[in-house]
């Protein structure tokens, strides 16, 4: 298969930088003709250089080109991008479902995307009123007391969590050590706990792919604060004791974090409060459809129950007896501001429409469809692939290489790698760490039968040329602009900034690369 796949023909990946076209006496700004156009030129680089401006004499040495050259030039390079809109894209662990348009015009509107924060709360009551709706929404749909807005990220909603259970402990006069974190969990969960300098204390999965409650049992003690549970797991599967080990980590006074990033198998079919979940964030970048990947703005809300809600963030929104919202920041218990100003806003439009135009019938069915088409694709793959584990999934199941490593020394890199050669972005590699050479794949409810159908056939296809031409799969991808990138030399020598002096590739490219990094 060295013929691209036909998603893949068209593509020109043969595309110079504008500063390597020689194309001189080209004008790509529509003025008009003669003198005065480049006086409004000049101008405007005035205007958008403000002082920086060069001097009247000087010209930069800027590439020149017309408008369709440039137009061209950047929409040739967009389609190297892949992206939701162009594909499907099973990451595990990362909920990329297909954000609806209408969430994006309703975030654009000019009276949203262009609100002052520091407007007076009555000018603001819309947006309030908004964000009202879905601190509220989030608690009914989460299960919990009180939700805030703030957090940027999921990894800062636990930023938030974990100061809250912390302040909780020194209400009471409590400085507990220790935080249980099972071996499965998400990188920042552990990341989180250590920030605060608590102990991880890394709990073992059973064969069955849950935790060990013996484990538990073994290692909650009055000096520990808490654990930070995510369920379904990483592995995909349901914490079935999930209400036991609340009761186990309560019983002993500790406080029980709820990672809820993936909430795509639980909306409107289970509440993580009633589990016992103390505090749970929510990323609306994964599971409430804003676009994501790419570091992108995000918004991990964070969901309280009782019995931590005095800790969380100011302000709240709130609504005073004559109907008109506020911020509320009489808050005495509060762990304080987390961000400036009130969130991303704009994701907080995305995430409203959502839900509002799903209801809770829809958001119910897009839980029903994740786990279903999640299903799907472990009874296709799994006489191809090794199974993680035997327990039926929810919303993501997770593979191996193991015996595609055993029979022909294919990794799960190189299947990776293969995939993205039949137009498809590879799932989840590596993660979660209990499982060696993990694949972890998670459709979401918006991929069609016909689409699910595909990416099993890209897997199928995968797995058979692994017996048949293992060398293919090693040298994979064929068929884009670059082959296998040496990825770990990427991350350590990062060139960001081109110079007409840089050698583009090979031994040379590297010495460059080591230099500029001061590494050699
Ligand atoms: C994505 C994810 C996070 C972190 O969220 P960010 O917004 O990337 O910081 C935490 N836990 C789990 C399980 C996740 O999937």
């Amino acid at each position: 298969m060295n013929q691209p796949p036909a998603g893949r023909r068209n593509f020109d990946f043969n595309e110079p930088l504008l500063f390597e076209k020689i194309n001189e006496g080209c004008f790509g700004v529509d003025l008009p003709e003669g003198e005065a156009s480049h006086r409004i030129a000049d101008d405007l680089v005035a205007l958008a250089l403000g002082n920086h401006a060069r001097g009247e004499k000087e010209t930069l040495s800027l590439s020149e080109h017309s408008e369709p050259e440039i137009c061209r030039h950047f929409t040739r390079l967009s389609r190297w991008n892949f992206s939701i809109d162009t594909n499907s894209y099973p990451l595990g662990s990362c909920t990329m479902k297909y954000n609806p348009r209408i969430n994006e015009w309703a975030g654009r509107l000019p009276g949203f995307s262009q609100l002052h924060p520091y407007l007076p709360e009555e000018r603001l009551q819309g947006a309030l009123s908004i964000m009202w709706d879905l601190q509220n929404s989030l608690s009914e749909i989460g299960g919990f007391s009180q939700t805030t807005l703030q957090p940027s990220a999921g990894a800062q909603g636990e930023f938030v969590g974990v100061m809250m259970i912390k302040a909780a402990l020194k209400a009471r006069g409590e400085n507990r050590t220790k935080m249980l974190v099972p071996q499965s969990a998400h990188g920042t969960n552990p990341a989180t706990a250590a920030f605060f300098g608590f102990e991880v204390v890394s709990l073992r999965s059973t064969p069955d792919g849950c935790i060990d409650l013996e484990d538990i049992k073994a290692k909650m003690n009055e000096d520990t604060a808490g654990i930070m549970i995510t369920n379904p797991n990483t592995l995909g599967i349901f914490e079935k004791d999930i209400v036991t080990i609340s009761h186990m980590i309560h019983d002993q006074g500790g406080f029980v974090y709820g990672d809820g990033a993936n909430l795509n198998a639980l909306m409107g079919m289970a509440r993580p409060g009633d589990f016992g979940i103390d505090v749970m964030h929510f990323n609306l970048h994964k599971t409430f459809t804003t676009p994501h990947g790419g570091g992108g703005p995000g918004c991990g809300a964070v969901g309280a129950a009782q019995s931590l809600t005095p800790f969380l963030p100011v302000p709240l929104v709130a609504q005073k007896a004559d109907g008109a919202f506020y911020f509320d920041n009489d808050r005495p218990l509060s762990i304080g501001k987390v961000r400036s100003f009130y969130g991303n806003f704009g994701m907080m439009v995305r995430a409203w429409t959502y839900i509002r135009e799903m209801g809770p019938a829809g958001l119910k069915k897009a839980s029903e469809l994740a786990v279903l088409n999640a299903n799907y694709i472990r009874a296709r793959l799994k006489d191809h692939y090794h199974l993680a584990y035997q327990t039926d999934c929810l919303h993501e199941v997770v593979f191996t290489d193991k015996w595609q490593q055993e029979k022909n020394h294919v990794s799960t890199l190189d299947i990776a790698k293969r995939l993205i050669d039949h137009g498809m972005h590879p799932p989840t590699i590596y993660f979660p760490l209990v499982v060696s050479g993990a694949l972890m794949i998670e459709p979401t409810e918006t991929e069609s039968k016909v689409q699910v159908d595909a990416t099993c056939d890209a897997f199928i296809e995968v797995a058979a040329e692994a017996k048949s031409n293992p060398e293919n799969l090693k040298s994979a991808p064929q068929n884009t602009a670059l082959r296998r990138l040496d990825e770990a030399f990427a991350a350590r020598n990062p060139v960001l900034k081109w110079t007409p002096e840089m050698p583009t590739s090979g031994e040379a490219f590297k010495k460059y690369a080591q230099l500029l990094n001061g590494r050699e």
